[in-house]
């Protein structure tokens, strides 16, 4: 419930702001509360905004009631500065436009798309972004501006602060400046006249009180985070520059960007990188010192712990395991614009080193397979100790710099410190380039002991950062609450002052993210640390990243995995304390639909995932929980699949002949009247709904003469679902199929029994484990005697459960999803006739599990002369979810029309499920490709 000054907030807002948008429920507001850092609040309002005017109007209001309000991108920040206790203003997936200059060098893009796609949109120009966070393909724009956030290779030469050419801005009064537009400059002038002359007083007063100036250029030589950007007060005169450059790495203290111009910078086409070994610490930083002046675009330390922590990833050379305990390795990366370019660069790099010793003679590569391998060494660090730390405790990533001639001396040291706080776990590597350290180590905040070790390490850390290497304390991960307490400490007593005045002039009162940058609480960084209780081994390593929200279908419908995890954690803490019943009770009830109902529990969040978090799974668990009371008629749909899939197929002739008769208009009033009575348990009907199939007959597989055969199982959903109206002139796929295996030569066997056969999805996705064990036996026992014993491959029709087959049983036999059996074995026989059109494809997404999107996309595009690939990730469609549930399925597929041109018209993937959907959203009919290659071809070489 909402009181006070906070209901009178909510009441002006929904005046004007779609209500869906608000919340203040326990389920969102918990599940919002939850960023990437180890602190939590939990905010009275969640307020997803829209646009421009959404933002004044809050700020307006916030400023009038002086409430606080936080803004949040992708939520992905470390250091707590994207949590709040009051209003949280959430400005990700509505904030989502952007042009591109004619030559690529400039981007201007709103807050909520994430840098990651921004590169893929600026690649065509051979272009990127200059900020380069490893957490790139979920960090939002907004959010890596506002920390000013980098990686391996920006350094301090293309972080925001350098590359910004622009921004709007809303300010705490809710006032909106265009730092690129005169007029909008010029009204400012006029209404911001103080704000403008104290901003130009306090740069005249940095500028002129010389050791500050000369303290401010010293310390942005090497990356730095901590504190404001206060190289703006001495680097520029303008203050519309001094403004937006302030803004960089203001962590949402001083105003709103809703929008930012980016000078955008080269990304190089060719690569090569070495993983060097030197013999211990003070060799490896002795060469950091040397590489400096070679050309490299990335030097990455990583220490003994680091690569002990991964030498058994798969793929890693076995020398790893065998190494010095002494040995520190870096990983040195190299651009160019050709080969030769690289070539010269690795000689170059080879030289200046030639004098410091190594463990192992050192070797470059420039095959992508290889170097990718290598950077996934220093990519899996983080997840490594994720992945090992214990239930319940957290993992910390620290981010230090040293002036990089003290580089050895200083490494040395914070792993004597871990070792004195016995953080023998911790991990130590970074950017060392730029002096940039990262130490990661796991926490565990549940008791005052360790709170107070992990005290005692920051207070040391601190201490050797700032008074012995008078480095930076946080040099790109952004000061948050986490580092607050020791800004003044880091920078002194003017500078610090500076800080404060800069607070006072954006934000007289104090609404903006306050206690973030600049806290008078010395111990700020160890209060609201986030409760992490041990409540599912599935999702116990969960570090709460973030990285799996932009790869699933329900966020910004429901809830992300992230919030999923949240919330369930919440909900077991609760129910073992047995306190608050009336809120487990609220959390429980609502997870019902935001948690479990709508979730796809396709698995890509596990692909995102740095420890392979399937939340899915979860999900199917919680599922198998709550289904007790259908377990009968479970296991008997399971033992009569021949007859379910018969009346199937009737009651999908008799919808179609309905169709028929009545029309689609028509149909489409009966069949939502139908589901509205039937309270939504009658599926939803679409024009797109197949008519039922004709039953397969196994001896249309036998083809005289073949020397080689294939088992091919057909799904029971293609068993059941025949062709849509649209292409109902077409055969059903399993002919198709058949007809298209023929052409390269393949008899085609059936299963034996194959009507009672199911690989088991249907049933374990709903939570109906033991029915989904037992039918994905019977079917594997099938498979493998009709396979003779694995020598014959197995085909099935829908990607989905082939996947699932793969899953359970690729161990016994060889199975292919029909994309990799065609491109693979049937395209060198057919004789292709390319279609001269313009064609759509979905991977739905087991084909992305499985690693089979380029395979589709080429063989699309050897069957047609332009191919146009959908950019969602699941449709959303589920299995069967599509019909109960069809919101998820028009969320997942929002906005799929807009993406392809009018002259496509004909849509391929390769689920029939999914197929319905996406041809209800695109209004492009889709098939499964297998009818675009059998249309295109005829058998070519003789089999
Ligand atoms: C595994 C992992 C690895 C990471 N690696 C790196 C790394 O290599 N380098 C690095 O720098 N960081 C790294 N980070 C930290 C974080 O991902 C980055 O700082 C990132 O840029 C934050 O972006 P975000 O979209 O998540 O922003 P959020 O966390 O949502 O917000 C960040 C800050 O910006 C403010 N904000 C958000 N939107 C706006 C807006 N429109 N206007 C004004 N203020 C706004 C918020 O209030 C908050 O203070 C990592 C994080 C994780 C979890």
């Amino acid at each position: 419930m909402l009181y006070g000054k906070y209901r009178t907030l909510f009441d002006r807002l929904a005046d004007t702001i779609d209500k869906n948008r608000i919340f203040h429920d326990p389920l969102h507001t918990l599940a919002y509360g939850t960023d990437a850092s180890f602190y939590r609040l939990i905010p009275k309002i969640v307020v997803r905004a829209k646009d421009e005017n959404e933002i004044s109007l809050i700020l307006k209001n916030c400023s009038e009631l002086e409430i606080t309000v936080t803004f949040r991108a992708a939520g992905t920040s470390l250091s707590g500065q994207a949590i709040s206790d009051s209003v949280l203003v959430i400005a990700g997936s509505n904030w989502k436009k952007y042009s591109i200059s004619a030559d690529g060098s400039e981007i201007k893009v709103q807050p909520g798309i994430t840098g990651g796609r921004i590169n893929l949109m600026l690649a065509p120009f051979g272009k990127k972004i200059g900020p380069d966070p490893a957490s790139i393909n979920a960090a939002m724009i907004g959010g890596i501006a506002a920390n000013n956030a980098s990686g391996m290779c920006c350094g301090t030469s293309q972080n925001s602060y350098k590359t910004i050419n622009g921004m709007r801005i809303v300010f705490a009064d809710g006032s909106v400046l265009n730092t690129k537009d005169p007029s909008s400059k010029e009204i400012f002038r006029k209404s911001h006249k103080r704000l403008l002359s104290d901003i130009e007083s306090l740069a005249a007063v940095a500028k002129n009180n010389i050791a500050v100036a000369d303290r401010i250029r010293t310390k942005y030589k090497m990356k730095n985070t901590t504190g404001y950007s206060l190289n703006a007060l001495i680097d520029f005169t303008d203050p519309f520059e001094i403004i937006e450059h302030l803004m960089i790495g203001s962590e949402g203290t001083l105003g709103f960007i809703s929008e930012i111009n980016l000078r955008t910078v080269v990304e190089q086409p060719f690569k090569a990188t070495s993983l060097m070994l030197f013999p211990d610490v003070e060799r490896a930083c002795n060469a950091v010192s040397l590489l400096k002046s070679t050309p490299v675009s990335a030097v990455e330390l990583i220490d003994r712990q680091g690569i002990r922590s991964v030498e058994n990833e798969k793929g890693l050379p076995g020398y790893l395991k065998h190494l010095n305990d002494n040995v520190c390795a870096l990983l040195v990366e190299t651009v160019g614009g050709n080969k030769v370019e690289i070539c010269r660069n690795i000689e170059i790099i080879l030289n200046e080193i030639k004098d410091i010793p190594v463990e192992r003679e050192i070797e470059f590569t420039d095959i992508p397979a290889e170097y990718e391998l290598l950077w996934k060494i220093r990519k899996g660090l983080f997840p490594s100790v994720g992945a090992m730390r214990k239930s319940g405790t957290t993992v910390i990533i620290e981010d230090v710099a040293f002036p990089v001639p003290r580089l050895a001396e200083a490494t040395t040291d914070l792993q004597n410190l871990l070792v004195k706080y016995r953080y023998n776990e911790a991990v130590i590597f970074g950017h060392a380039l730029e002096g940039n350290l990262h130490f990661v180590f796991t926490q565990n905040f549940g008791d005052k002991e360790e709170i107070e070790r992990y005290a005692g390490l920051m207070s040391d850390v601190s201490e050797l950062v700032v008074n012995k290497y008078d480095g930076s304390l946080k040099a790109e991960h952004g000061t948050g609450r986490n580092m607050a307490p020791f800004v003044e400490m880091e920078w002194g007593k003017d500078a610090y002052a500076l800080m404060r005045e800069i607070k006072r002039i954006f934000d007289p009162l104090n609404i903006l993210n306050p206690g973030v940058i600049l806290n008078s609480d010395k111990e700020v960084h160890l209060k609201d640390l986030k409760p992490l209780p041990v409540a599912n081994e599935i999702i116990d390593k969960c570090t709460d990243c973030g990285f799996c929200e932009p790869s699933c279908v329900s966020t910004d419908l429901t809830l992300t995995p992230r919030q999923r995890i949240a919330v369930h954690r919440e909900i077991k803490s609760l129910e073992k304390s047995g306190k608050e019943q009336h809120i487990t009770a609220s959390l429980k009830n609502d997870y019902m639909y935001h948690g479990d109902a709508t979730c796809a529990t396709d698995g890509l969040c596990a692909q995102a995932c740095p420890v392979k978090i399937d939340t899915g799974q979860l999900i199917k668990n919680l599922r198998s929980e709550n289904v007790s009371s259908s377990l009968a008629i479970a296991a008997w749909i399971a033992d009569h699949m021949r007859f379910v899939t018969s009346a199937a197929r009737y009651a999908l002739s008799f919808v179609n002949f309905l169709h028929m008769v009545l029309g689609t208009r028509l149909m489409g009033k009966v069949a939502s009247s139908a589901r509205i009575i039937s309270f939504k348990r009658i599926p939803a009907w679409n024009s797109f709904m197949p008519g039922g199939a004709v039953r397969i007959n196994p001896q249309n597989g036998n083809l005289n003469g073949a020397t080689k055969k294939v088992v091919y199982f057909p799904s029971c959903i293609n068993r059941s679902m025949g062709t849509s109206r649209e292409y109902c002139e077409e055969k059903q796929l399993s002919e198709v199929l058949v007809q298209l295996l023929h052409k390269g030569g393949f008899e085609v066997i059936f299963p034996e029994n194959m009507n009672n056969l199911c690989c088991g999805m249907a049933f374990s996705s709903k939570g109906y484990v033991d029915a989904g064990r037992k039918k994905s036996k019977e079917l594997e026992d099938e498979l493998f005697r009709i396979s003779k014993n694995g020598e014959y491959p197995v085909l099935c029709d829908m990607s989905p459960c082939l996947y699932t087959m793969k899953e359970n049983m690729a161990s016994r036999i060889n199975m292919y999803e029909p994309v990799e059996f065609i491109h693979d074995f049937l395209v060198p026989q057919l004789k292709i006739t390319k279609l001269m059109e313009s064609i759509a494809v979905f991977p739905v997404c087991s084909i992305k599990k499985m690693g089979l999107e380029k395979k589709l996309v080429d063989l699309a595009s050897l069957c047609a002369n332009e191919v146009i690939v959908a950019d969602a990730n699941c449709c959303g469609f589920a299995g069967d979810r599509g019909f109960t549930f069809p919101e998820l399925n028009s969320h997942g597929l929002r906005n799929l029309r807009a993406q392809f041109p009018e002259n496509v018209k004909q849509g391929y993937s390769n689920s029939r499920t999914c197929e319905i959907g996406l041809s209800l959203h695109s209004g492009i009919s889709y098939k499964s490709i297998v009818y675009l290659v059998d249309m295109v071809s005829s058998p070519g070489l003789k089999p």
